[in-house]
């Protein structure tokens, strides 16, 4: 099983993402679990990687030809596909996972978090998908879909789809839990 991690290709101004990335890519690989990810080493992502590579984990990287031509790929990953444009990547990825974890980031991840709940509430498919909440950085967001199903933009239903996690072991366990 493996799971799509979007987050930060940027560290942030706090130590508690790094530090969570840093955790959620150990306990990954602990659990068994198969990381995909965008295939770069820099920010949130590469701390991600590295983590779980070091406790023997399999990380995979989808990555355009581009981004890699730029050497920011990282290197030692398990395995590193490289695809044609962002839309392939994002769908390869998808494909890939087994069940979904959003982290703290920027446009990127918001965009890619996004895009598997509108899949979701398309029915296109009923993988998992957990935010790992650290120290409530996706209250924000969470703020504006609670206004969009108050609205009667967003059914109720989509509103579940967006799982919380406290810590990385709490959003391993969820993930294990909606696997198994
Ligand atoms: P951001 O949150 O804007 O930093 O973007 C991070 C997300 O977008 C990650 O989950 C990646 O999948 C994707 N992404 C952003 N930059 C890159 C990059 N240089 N290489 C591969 N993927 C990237």
């Amino acid at each position: 099983m493996r799971i799509a991690v979007y987050l930060g290709s940027s560290f942030g101004r706090r130590a508690e993402y790094t530090a969570a990335a840093v955790q959620t890519g150990r306990l990954l690989a602990q659990a068994g679990l198969g990381i995909v990810y965008g295939g770069s080493n820099i920010g949130l992502m590469g701390a991600l990687a590295d983590a779980a590579l070091a406790a023997g984990g399999e990380v995979t990287g989808v990555t355009p030809d581009g981004l890699f031509a730029a050497e920011i790929a990282h290197r030692g990953l398990t395995r590193l596909e490289l695809v044609r444009s962002m839309h392939e990547r994002k769908a390869r990825m998808a494909e890939l996972a087994d069940g979904f974890a959003a982290l703290p980031g920027g446009l990127g991840t918001l965009e890619e978090l996004l895009e598997v709940v509108t899949w979701q509430q398309l029915g296109l498919h009923k993988k998992p998908i957990v935010l790992l909440d650290v120290d409530g950085f996706w209250s924000g967001l969470l703020g504006v879909v609670d206004g969009l199903v108050a609205d009667d933009f967003v059914p109720a239903a989509s509103r579940e789809y967006l799982m919380l996690a406290a810590t990385p072991a709490d959003l391993v366990s969820r993930l294990c839990f909606c696997l198994s």
